[in-house]
């Protein structure tokens, strides 16, 4: 199908990738156009943390599509610039060097970036951060030297770079505010399995404290915590969470709350302007809410789901959230979304690091997470969807099949 339309996605990255594969997978047929402010071209993040930091694959292995695509798919790549406004009411988006580009559509797929830490000796070199694979290459390269690193808070990036620089057998610490680790999204009973796991990798953990500055000459040395510890280290990594780049269109007037706000359909306040993947705030209608997640999965669908309704479609995005994670043998998968539950149900003993997790709310599950236990995933899916009532005993017993209970809706089989 030809057009003159010119479709423009801000963000090369995997939802912005996927998106314009997809554009171009329904058949559109005008001018496609991804730009990035990434010299590389889009790759996904998960590695980065894990086997790629490790050295144990190569930057091939990361790559989103091979070099070849998008020059095949008539994609556009303008990488190494950066979208700098937006006029709406034109249809007009203004690169960094001065050029503009006329849209039909316009995606948002900006993603989201590290929060810094501003305290005292927070500019100091060795005092890393980790989003791009350029992060990456630079911590690999500290990992490579050994030594003693401190990682400063204890979410996802924090727990999987301790695990890859343990693996790498370097002294680690990790120093967070929580009681345990994860403990925003896994609660205090299930993050202590995980201070359990690294603490039984010989990492030391630092909980219920946080830092008050770095200290060193031209380089970090030392981190000095607020119950007024010094620890040397050779370096340091911060993973104190992201925040959404939705500064582009909150200065184009677009609403933006906790990242740009986007209806079921992923468009934004502005007509023909649609967001997806970490800066979008979705109203997800599973929810009745609007929610934005920081998940590889994400951005994979939400992509290709922004470019289906950039095409005209009108399909609802309500995959629910999911995500995983590996550190050291432990590998997990969480499906769901919990702010505040009743009680946690285990499922297997986790001291043999083969459970599944459910997040509880009366008597239905709100989220699971299975770790080393496979397969398992659409029946929990089934069972948060479905709203599918369950018994705990039931629920807590590995003959039940999970399959089974997930069949069961409101006591009667289905
Ligand atoms: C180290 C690491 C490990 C992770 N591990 C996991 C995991 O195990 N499991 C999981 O579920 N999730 C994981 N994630 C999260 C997952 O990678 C993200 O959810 C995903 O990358 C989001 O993709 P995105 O395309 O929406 O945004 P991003 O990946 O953030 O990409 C946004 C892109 O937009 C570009 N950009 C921003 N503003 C502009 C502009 N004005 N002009 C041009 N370009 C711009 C940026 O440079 C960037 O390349 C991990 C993330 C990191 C950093």
């Amino acid at each position: 199908m030809t057009s003159s339309e010119t479709h423009v996605i801000v963000g090369a990255s995997l939802t912005g990738a996927k998106a314009a594969e997809t554009l171009r997978e329904q058949g559109f047929g005008g001018r496609v156009v991804l730009v990035g402010a990434e010299h590389a071209r889009p790759y996904e993040r998960p590695p980065l943390s894990k086997d790629y930091l490790r050295g144990e694959v190569g930057r091939e292995k990361v790559y989103v599509h091979d070099e070849g695509f998008y020059a095949e798919h008539r994609i556009d790549l303008a990488l190494g610039r950066s979208a700098v406004g937006i006029d709406t009411a034109r249809h007009e988006l203004a690169l960094d060097d001065g050029e503009r580009l006329s849209y039909d559509r316009l995606l948002l797929a900006t993603g989201a970036e590290p929060r810094r830490l501003e305290i005292q000796g927070g500019e100091l070199d060795g005092v890393l951060y980790l989003r791009s694979v350029r992060d990456s290459d630079a911590l690999r390269e500290r990992l490579d030297s050994g030594g003693s690193v401190v990682v400063v808070g204890a979410g996802w990036i924090g727990a999987e770079v301790a695990a890859s620089a343990r693996q790498r057998g370097l002294d680690v610490t990790v120093i967070a505010p929580g009681s345990v680790p994860l403990e925003r999204v896994l609660g205090a009973e299930v993050g202590a399995i995980y201070r359990d796991i690294h603490t039984d990798q010989g990492v030391r953990m630092l909980l219920g404290t946080g830092v008050e500055a770095f200290e060193g000459d031209g380089a970090v040395e030392r981190v000095r915590t607020s119950d007024g510890r010094e620890l040397d280290c050779d370096f340091v990594v911060v993973g104190v969470g992201v925040e959404p780049r939705s500064g582009l269109a909150a200065e184009a007037g677009i609403a933006v709350d906790n990242g740009v706000l986007v209806d079921e359909l992923l468009q934004t306040s502005a007509p023909g302007v649609f967001a997806a993947g970490d800066v979008a705030n979705a109203h997800h209608p599973f929810y009745g809410e609007h929610i934005r997640v920081e998940h590889w999965a994400n951005a994979l669908n939400q992509g290709p789901a922004a470019a289906a309704n950039m095409l005209g479609q009108r399909i609802a995005y309500e995959r629910l959230p999911y995500f995983f994670s590996d550190q050291y043998d432990v590998g997990m998968e969480y499906t769901g979304f919990a702010r505040e539950w009743d009680r946690v149900v285990l499922r297997g003993d986790p001291a043999t690091r083969e459970f599944v997790a459910f997040w509880m709310v009366e008597d239905r599950v709100v989220a699971g997470m299975n770790v080393n236990v496979w397969d398992v995933t659409d029946a929990i899916k089934r069972l948060i969807g479905e709203r599918v009532a369950v018994d705990d005993r039931r629920l807590a017993d590995p003959d039940v099949a999970l399959e089974e209970l997930a069949h069961v809706k409101n006591g009667s089989v289905a």
